[in-house]
């Protein structure tokens, strides 16, 4: 059924995207296989104790997608719609993110079934550090190293590591990145998400002779991303006029203040209580659909789907969700010639400084913001002008150019190591 976006599974739907490049490397079809598997997952039940005395069994996972190319690295979350295959499908993205970096890492995730907004914060704590005891033997700066992602932040970070570290008898920052910088945490994290994406859009709109500063923008999702993004645009003089969170989206065709709507959410309410002066609500299907040059997904997976990808009026699609846009969406995109720069290159902030920040730990050297900047722009640049000139070469979308690159960095690390025994 075309607009029955509840079938959606987002484990198919990532997996289709490595297989539309792997046509185009002709990869091999066992590593292909190989590639379309996760190496270990692992469900934990987690017993909390609830403030009001009563017992709660909340379900969590630990994904390890692969660790062909380094230590497996991907993010936590936690959210009410957190499932077996959305934990492999985000796992599978951090490995083809990594590999499109050329990072010396693997991919995973983790996240637990919950919402944290229903939580007291000692419940969260308690939360989450018997998730991590539960998870502990499959964590740890050789193994896996977890990261913030939708639902979680620095301090539940700050939980992992500490109760990591205790149950090793010292500290070991490598654990975990994401972490306030008192603790082993990097300055720039906070908004490296918000910072990447938008030294990829700068790059892609100067080889299109694009003006940034003129742009119109709407925002899907208001949280840690879709803030980051916002402030980054606005600062640089690009008209944001629409942002969203799950409880409905605000319009203001002027430009909204996006210092005065952060400061909205987070006094805690969201987007739709902020008064602009020429705003007005609208859904976030409006939003999806609005007039606008560059719109952002910075909510969820599959947001963009067949059944709505055909009203996308935008002239660029950066996103800043994980896979928030399926392979038939893709294709509407591409036949309207709408440029998507993709998940796996624009928000690839995150995951570059998150790197960073774990060779911090691991040599006990802290770096400055000008040379994580610094680095992060070489970094992301390089994987952007890759990805730019194969889909130039190859005539095809930055997405399968950039699985196309991913892939062949995962093929070739596989025929190196081969299969054990
Ligand atoms: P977050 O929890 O801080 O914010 C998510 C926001 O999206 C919230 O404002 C929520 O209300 C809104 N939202 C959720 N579903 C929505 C919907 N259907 N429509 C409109 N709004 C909706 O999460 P985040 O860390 O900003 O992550 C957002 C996305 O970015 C996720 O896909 C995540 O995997 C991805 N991402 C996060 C990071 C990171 O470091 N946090 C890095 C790379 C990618």
């Amino acid at each position: 059924m075309k607009n029955n976006k509840v079938k959606i599974n987002p484990w198919k739907s990532a997996k289709k995207k490595l297989k539309i490049a792997a046509r185009e490397l002709r990869m091999d079809p066992n590593t292909l296989n190989y590639l379309n598997k996760v190496e270990r997952i692992l469900s934990v039940s987690i017993p909390i104790l609830m403030d009001d005395g009563t017992l709660e069994i909340f379900e969590g996972f630990r994904c390890h997608h692969s660790t062909l190319r380094g230590p497996a690295k991907g993010g936590v979350r936690y959210s009410p719609n957190v499932n077996i295959d959305e934990i492999k499908a985000l796992a599978f993205l951090m490995t083809c993110k990594t590999a499109l970096l050329n990072l010396p890492l693997g991919g995973s995730k983790g996240g637990i079934r919950v919402d944290p907004k229903q939580l007291s914060k000692k419940e969260l704590e308690r939360l989450t550090r018997r998730y991590t005891a539960e998870i502990i033997n499959v964590i740890g700066p050789d193994l896996d190293i977890p990261a913030p992602d939708m639902g979680t932040d620095e301090q539940i970070m700050a939980w992992i590591f500490d109760t990591y570290s205790m149950q090793k008898g010292h500290p070991v920052p490598g654990v975990c990145t994401g972490k306030p910088p008192e603790i082993g945490g990097s300055v720039g994290r906070t908004g490296a998400v918000g910072t990447g994406m938008f030294y990829v859009l700068e790059e892609f709109c100067r080889r299109k002779n694009l003006d940034i500063r003129s742009m119109s923008v709407a925002i899907q999702g208001f949280g840690k991303v879709g803030k980051e993004i916002a402030k980054k645009l606005y600062d640089s003089g690009c008209k944001i006029v629409a942002v969203s969170d799950t409880k409905g989206a605000i319009l203001d065709q002027e430009g909204l203040n996006i210092d005065d709507v952060i400061g909205c959410k987070n006094s805690g309410n969201p987007v739709i209580e902020f008064e602009s002066r020429n705003g007005e609500q609208i859904t976030n299907k409006d939003l999806l659909a609005m007039k606008c040059d560059i719109l952002c997904p910075c909510a969820t997976e599959n947001q963009l789907y067949s059944g709505n990808a055909d009203d996308v009026k935008a002239q660029i699609i950066l996103e800043g969700a994980n896979s928030p846009s399926t392979s038939k969406a893709d294709k509407i995109f591409e036949e309207k010639e709408i440029w998507v720069i993709p998940d796996i290159l624009a928000n690839s902030g995150g995951v570059c400084i998150s790197y960073f920040e774990y060779v911090q730990d691991i040599q006990s050297y802290s770096w400055d913001l000008e040379r994580i900047n610094r680095e992060m722009r070489t970094v992301l640049l390089k994987a952007f002008e890759e990805v730019y000139n194969l889909s130039l070469e190859r005539r095809i979308s930055l997405r399968t150019a950039a699985y196309m690159i991913a892939g062949n960095r995962l093929a070739k690390a596989h025929e190196w190591r081969d299969l054990f025994p």
